[in-house]
């Protein structure tokens, strides 16, 4: 496994200029623990999750993506796609890359969901480019989730604790949600032929592990805790005077996900 602080070190000039360029070197996705014990159930799956008699209804969690810190390695990516088997061409979590040229014109990509990095630069940009940076997108985790609203058969549910889940048994594979949703993170997964999407780890998290692209960024880019304890990273962050905001808050849904450091030309 290699050392990304060692390899970053190493060559420090080179891989700001690479990161700066929009490409990361494929290399840096050897920190990924590939093929750690694999669960293939999905959280919801798991017995005793719902309908359990103790929530964690004490807790608050949040979740922090620090655009800042992103490196576009798509670590985060690859975790989450082994740690739920997820089909090719799905993604449960993904990565984005924004480049600005020196006549602000945006582009966005987002090839294989940025789980394989970004390797290839991108020759089409008219223009210098003047700014690069990498958003990771996921479930939301609203407030007000539109998803839940739609759900004619209520196999997309809330948690006491505030998670958003699917219960695949329940799930008749009608889409509504999939359209509902503003922030496009469910899919239909084509073999279950069931609704499916981030959620956060639910089962990990009950059993007091952290999310898994939260376990793995090698950049401490994603944040993961309870806004309820007052010394967690989430609850300091929240507090303090950062620059720190959500996805279209315009569509009311409220997301338990926060960006530290978003651009305004992010979608
Ligand atoms: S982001 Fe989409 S799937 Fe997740 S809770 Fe909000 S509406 Fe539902
Ligand atoms: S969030 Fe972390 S693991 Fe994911 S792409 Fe960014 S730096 Fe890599």
């Amino acid at each position: 496994m290699i050392d990304i602080q060692k390899e970053i070190q190493k060559d420090r000039r080179a891989f700001i200029k690479n990161v700066l360029s929009g490409t990361i070197a494929g290399s840096l996705l050897m920190v990924i623990p590939a093929g750690a014990a694999l669960d293939q159930r999905l959280p919801e799956q798991i017995s005793g999750i719902r309908g359990d008699d103790s929530p964690f209804t004490e807790k608050k969690f949040a979740f922090v993506v620090d655009v800042t810190a992103c490196i576009g390695c798509g670590s985060c990516c690859v975790a989450d796609k082994n740690e739920y088997n997820v089909p090719d061409g799905n993604y449960r979590t993904w990565v984005e890359r924004y480049i600005i040229d020196d006549h602000d014109e945006v582009f966005v990509d987002s090839p294989n969901g940025g789980l394989d990095g970004y390797t290839e630069e991108r020759t089409d940009i008219p223009y210098p480019v003047r700014d690069t940076f990498f958003v990771p997108k996921l479930c939301n985790m609203c407030e007000k989730p539109s998803c839940v609203q739609v759900c004619p058969v209520g196999a997309t549910y809330k948690t006491e604790d505030g998670f958003i889940l699917v219960d695949k048994n329940r799930c008749v594979g009608c889409g509504y949600c999939i359209q509902a949703c503003p922030y496009s993170v469910r899919f239909l997964n084509p073999i279950s032929k069931t609704a499916e999407k981030c959620t956060w780890c639910y089962s990990r998290v009950r059993q007091g592990l952290l999310p898994a692209c939260v376990n793995v960024c090698p950049v401490h880019a994603r944040k993961f805790g309870d806004l309820n304890d007052k010394t967690s990273e989430v609850y300091k962050l929240l507090r303090e005077p950062h620059v720190i905001s959500v996805l279209k808050p315009g569509m009311g849904n409220q997301p338990a996900l926060h960006y530290l450091g978003l651009r305004r030309e992010v979608v």
